[in-house]
Parts: structure tokens; C-alpha cells; sequence
């Protein structure tokens, strides 16, 4: 693994929690720090912790922090374009920016959330992408890792946005990875189950206790466990794609 990702350069967008700061540290770990990462999220306080952190522990490391906020649309294609030279060509897109608002039935959701909701994990998703796969068509190389989820396959009540906007990542992950067939460029979907995050605390905005009630009884995933499956997915042999994965908690039903 760590010779396959040596000296790649990997945008990972929600980088400042979660699975995508995870997902930061397992390709560094992975490679041994021999990693160009380009971390990115709203908040850039807890990302040059990231950075911080991350360059005391792989000496080698090269870490560029950036503020994008994916639900702003117009604001993708100058962050990218405005990359240091060094972090220019990037070989992995992990769009992993994403999150749930409410868990409530359709007639009660928020217009505010439900924008935010397909902003965020639908449009900032699609746009990126679109932004950078000019580039990977002209080097005729490149992953794009999109996070799905198990709401976009199994939907649930209560989840009826959130589930959209992942049923929607699925149907555009696909057809990209078929479009993009004859290519060297591959297209990965993680389709996560339960992982304890900061996800349901956003979810239930701010309210700990609703957010702690949806792993009780359960022994969830922790965010290490879908970063695991990124950078393994990322590290296989290039004639290799693992287009879908559904990871669950053993315990999950
Ligand atoms: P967290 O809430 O822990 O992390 C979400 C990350 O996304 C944060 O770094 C946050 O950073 C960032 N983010 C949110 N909105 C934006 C935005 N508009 N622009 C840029 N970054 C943004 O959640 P997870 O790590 O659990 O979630 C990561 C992905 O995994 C999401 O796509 C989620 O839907 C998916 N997933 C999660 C599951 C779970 O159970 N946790 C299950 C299945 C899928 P900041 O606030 O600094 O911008």
C-alpha cells in the first residue's frame, strides 16, 4: 500500500472531524508520511490542529489547510485554481463533506435544511468533481472516493432529504464510474452504516442527548473504521475499482 500512495497528492473535503480527518490520518499512516494532503472543511481552526499534529508525527509530510465550504458553489473553482503549485496535481478526491439535518417527517423538514442538505452532500459533491476531472482526464489517472450512505440505499422515515441526497451521490457515483469505463480514472462509493461522529450531534443540532440515544445499545463503528476502507480501496492495484462497499457494525442489522 504504502509504494502505491507514495507522493500522491489527496483533497479531502470535510477533513475537520470525523471520517474525513480519519481518512487524513490513515493515508498518512499508510504511506509511512510520504503524502501530499490537501485538507479542507469550514472550520480552519481544527484543521491546523490537523496540520499540526500530522506534521509532528510524519516529518515528511507535506499538508495544505484550506477553507471551503462545498455548499458554496461559486467558491469551488477558484479554491482549486488558487492551490500552491505543489499541491496543483491532484491524484485522489475524497468528497467526504457531507451532513443530516433533522429526523423529522416530510411536512416538518426545514426549506433552510433541506437546502443545505443537497448543497452540501449533492451539489458541492457534483461540482467538485466536475472541477477536477479535467484534470484527471488530461493525466489519464485519478480516484474520486464519494461517500454514500446506508440511508442512500435503505431509507428510513424521518430521513426522507438525507436519504435523497445519498440515493443521488449513489446514481451519480455509478454512472461517472461507467462513463469513465475506458479510462484510467476509477470511481469509489463507501457506503457507511453507523459511525459515532460528530454526525448526529449536527443532526440533532447541538442536542447531545438525542444524539446519544442513536448509538445506545449499539456498538457503532468509529470513524477509523471507514477510513480504513478509503485508503484500502485508493492503495488496490490500478486494474482494480471497488466501485460500492456497505460497511456495518457487526452488530447492525
Ligand atoms: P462529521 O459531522 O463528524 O464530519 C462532517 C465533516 O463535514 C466535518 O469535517 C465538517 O467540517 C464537514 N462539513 C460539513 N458541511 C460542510 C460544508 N458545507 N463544506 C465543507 N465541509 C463541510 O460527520 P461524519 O464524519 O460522520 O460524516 C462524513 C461523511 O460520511 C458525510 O458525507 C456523511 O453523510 C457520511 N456518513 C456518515 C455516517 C455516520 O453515521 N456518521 C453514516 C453514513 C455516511 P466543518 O464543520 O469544519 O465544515
Amino acid at each position: 500500500a504504502a509504494q502505491r500512495l507514495a507522493n500522491k497528492t489527496i483533497l479531502i473535503t470535510g477533513a475537520s472531524a470525523g471520517i474525513g480527518k480519519a481518512t487524513a490520518y490513515e493515508f498518512a499512516d499508510a504511506s509511512h508520511g510520504e503524502i501530499k494532503l490537501i485538507l479542507t472543511a469550514r472550520r480552519l481552526d481544527k484543521l491546523q490542529l490537523i496540520k499540526d499534529d500530522l506534521i509532528k508525527t510524519y516529518p515528511a509530510i507535506k499538508v495544505h489547510i484550506v477553507t471551503l465550504d462545498v455548499s458554496k458553489l461559486s467558491t469551488i473553482a477558484p479554491f482549486v485554481t488558487s492551490l500552491p503549485s505543489e499541491f496543483s496535481d491532484i491524484d485522489v478526491l475524497v468528497n467526504n463533506a457531507g451532513l443530516a439535518l433533522g429526523r423529522d417527517p416530510v411536512g416538518d423538514i426545514l426549506p433552510q435544511d433541506i437546502e443545505q442538505m443537497f448543497q452540501t452532500n449533492v451539489f458541492g459533491l457534483i461540482t467538485l468533481t466536475q472541477t477536477i476531472l479535467p484534470h484527471f482526464k488530461s493525466k489519464n489517472s485519478g480516484d474520486i472516493v464519494n461517500l454514500g450512505s446506508i440511508a442512500g440505499r435503505d431509507p428510513y422515515p424521518g430521513g426522507a432529504i438525507y436519504c435523497a441526497t445519498k440515493s443521488a451521490v449513489k446514481s451519480f457515483s455509478h454512472v461517472l464510474r461507467k462513463e469513465l469505463i475506458n479510462t484510467k480514472i476509477r470511481v469509489l462509493e463507501v457506503d457507511p452504516g453507523n459511525v459515532e461522529t460528530e454526525f448526529s450531534i449536527t443532526r440533532f443540532k447541538g442536542d447531545v442527548s438525542k444524539a446519544n440515544d442513536v448509538y445506545k445499545g449499539t456498538e457503532p463503528l468509529i470513524a477509523e473504521d471507514i477510513a480504513e476502507i478509503i485508503v484500502f480501496g485508493v492503495s488496490r492495484n490500478q486494474n482494480t475499482v471497488i466501485a460500492e462497499t456497505l460497511v456495518f457494525a457487526t452488530n447492525q442489522a
